[in-house]
C-alpha cells in the first residue's frame, strides 16, 4: 500500500500546496501566462534544453506551491522530487537562496534528496527518535 501525496505541507512559517502536475515540462514551455513557471523554467539546472531530461518539480515560495510532475514520474520518483522541492523550500526559509548560486542550490537539492530519503527509509528508529513518534511498519508514522 502506498501513502498518498499530502495536499499541503508546512515548511517553517509557510504552508505550501502540493500540486501534482501532469506534463510539467510542457506546461513550463507552453504556458506563457504562468509567470512563475515561465521564469523558473529558464533557470540553470531547472529547465533543460535537452528533451531527454525531464522537469519533475518546481517550488514557488511566494505562491506557496510545490509542483510535482505526476504523469511522467513513478511513485518513488515523485516522493524523491517532493523531498527535493521541500529542500528548496527549506533553503528559501533560511534565506540561503540570497547567498548561494542557483546552480549550487540545485546541486545540493539534487544530491541530498535521494540520500536523505534513503537514510530515513533505512532507519525507521531514527525517524521515531527524530519525530518522537512510534513508526508502524515501513514508512508509516503515528
Ligand atoms: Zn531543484
Amino acid at each position: 500500500m502506498t501513502a498518498p501525496m499530502p495536499k499541503t505541507i508546512k515548511v517553517g512559517m509557510l504552508r505550501y500546496t502540493i500540486k501534482p502536475t501532469p506534463k510539467l515540462k510542457t506546461l513550463a514551455r507552453e504556458v506563457e501566462s504562468n509567470d512563475f513557471v515561465a521564469e523558473h523554467a529558464k533557470e540553470p539546472g531547472v529547465f533543460h534544453e535537452d528533451e531527454s531530461i525531464p522537469l519533475l518539480g518546481l517550488t514557488d515560495p511566494d505562491g506557496g506551491v510545490l509542483l510535482i510532475e505526476s504523469a511522467n514520474a513513478s511513485y518513488d520518483v515523485q516522493r524523491t522530487v517532493t523531498l527535493h522541492e521541500v529542500i528548496h523550500a527549506c533553503l528559501d526559509q533560511v534565506g540561503i537562496r540570497d547567498t548561494i548560486d542557483a546552480n549550487d542550490e540545485e546541486s545540493v537539492a539534487k544530491r541530498l534528496a535521494p540520500l536523505l530519503l534513503q537514510t530515513l527509509n533505512d532507519n525507521p528508529r531514527l525517524v521515531e527518535y527524530l519525530l518522537n513518534r512510534r513508526v508502524l511498519g515501513k514508512g508509516s508514522v503515528l
